[in-house]
């Protein structure tokens, strides 16, 4: 049985990002930039007001002065080419470029207005309530690096530069692959012996939290249609995730039909838990395979350890960034969790208020615990941790 860590090597190492794409900046929503974006222009792009009131001279605006109101208005929009002529105050609004001459702006309440004039209550100094050209970015200035992630906030400051298509990493097409004679899909009756197919809309669901693009096929234990269906499975993606029939039971066909359709095994088993029936192989096409256990807590939990750190390298992310999965952050045990199998074993927990403790029974069909958890806890086999230790765990 291979060990956890030289397994994750080696499935990291056998996994390459995407190729470049360029996509609309809309899209790009926790993507990953494969490329670095330095600013193409100043921003702001002129000289402009903070506020709505008088564009003016600040040593002819203290308090007391009175200027005249230039006739014409300086709203934002197009610059109209205003000149401040001595004595005089421009009215002007939020992000309108400010009038040659004007060398501060005065807020409409600093100020009395009786027809065309104003006397200022409040004086300003030079520069006051006006935005410089480039104050914020500089045209040339670094703004995000190849590997930073795509959040809302980016997206706005690329916007703001004009930058309307940016280039990532395409997002892997993973095709999920359940397997089983016993299931049954959503809405249809269950009959003495099957159970619903959970499996494919929580692992097409993980795929897609993670960054990749899921589709789902089923197959019944029978190497026929296992054939079918897996060969047009590694037909059309980068990366197959089956569930189910990769144990050593006698409907186990997944392996021997893998081998058959030109999937080379890397390995199968992995010292884990839950989860140790796991395998992993590559087609010649480049189609990385993972074979996960059917338990649905452990499909879940391999997938996690094992699978999502692929789709982010995939996805343009380092593999010391990928290796650490779907967030990774530190917590304060609320009670005492110790291993004391073999295998080093993923708890489910759940951390509220910073402190975490277990999510009920720890079993691998026990999808209401798994679903009541939210991080996962890996300790090492015979390792015990303390109330109040610290430790690091995978958000799920
Ligand atoms: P297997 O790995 O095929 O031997 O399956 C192990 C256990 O997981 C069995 O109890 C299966 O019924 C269950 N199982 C397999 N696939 C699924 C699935 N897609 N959804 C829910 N349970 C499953
Ligand atoms: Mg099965």
């Amino acid at each position: 049985m291979l060990e956890e860590k030289e397994a994750k090597r080696r499935i990291l190492e056998a996994a390459s990002p995407g190729a470049v794409t360029w996509i609309p900046l809309e899209l790009t929503l926790d993507q990953i930039l494969a490329q670095e974006i330095t600013g193409t222009i100043d921003s702001p792009p002129f000289d402009n007001s903070s506020m709505d009131g008088y564009a003016v001279r600040a040593e002819e605006c203290q308090t007391g002065d009175s200027l005249k109101v230039h006739e014409e208005v300086q709203a934002a929009g197009l610059d109209m080419g205003l000149d401040l002529k001595a004595g005089e105050a421009i009215r002007i609004f939020t992000g309108a470029p400010v009038p040659i001459g004007a060398d501060a702006v005065i807020m409409q309440e600093d100020v009395l207005r009786e027809g065309d004039r104003i006397t200022i209550v409040e004086g300003v100094v030079e520069g006051e309530n006006i935005r410089r050209r480039g104050g914020d970015v500089c045209a040339g200035q670094k703004l995000l690096g190849r590997g930073d992630i795509m959040t809302p906030a980016r997206i706005g400051l690329l916007a703001s530069q004009g930058i309307a298509e940016v280039a990532v990493h395409g997002k892997p097409l993973v095709q999920v692959v359940t397997t089983g004679d016993e299931l049954v899909e959503l809405g249809a009756p269950l009959l003495m012996g099957e159970i619903y197919n959970s499996n494919s809309p929580m692992l097409q669901t993980a795929v897609t939290r993670v960054g990749g693009i899921a589709a789902a096929s089923h197959a019944y234990d029978d190497p026929d249609e296992l054939r079918e269906v897996l060969g047009a499975a590694l037909a059309t993606a980068d990366i197959v995730v089956i569930a189910g029939g990769v144990s050593v039971g006698e409907k186990d066909f997944v392996k021997e039909v893998l081998e058959a359709l030109g999937v080379k095994t890397e390995f199968w088993r992995v010292k884990i838990k839950p989860g140790k029936p796991f395998v992993f192989g590559r087609h010649p096409d480049g189609t990385l395979v993972f074979g996960l256990p059917g338990n649905p807590v452990s499909a879940f939990v391999t997938f996690h350890v094992f699978v999502a750190p692929v789709i982010r390298r995939l996805l343009g992310d380092s593999p010391e960034d990928a290796a650490k999965g779907t967030g990774n952050t530190s917590v304060v045990l609320d009670e005492a969790v110790e291993n004391t199998g073999d295998r080093p074993h993923y708890f489910r927990g759940r951390i509220e208020n910073g402190k975490l403790r277990l999510s009920g029974t720890q079993q691998s069909h026990a999808i209401f615990g798994l679903s009541r958890a939210n991080c996962l806890l890996r300790l090492d086999p015979g390792e015990k941790l303390e109330e109040g230790a610290a430790a690091r765990v995978i958000l799920i």
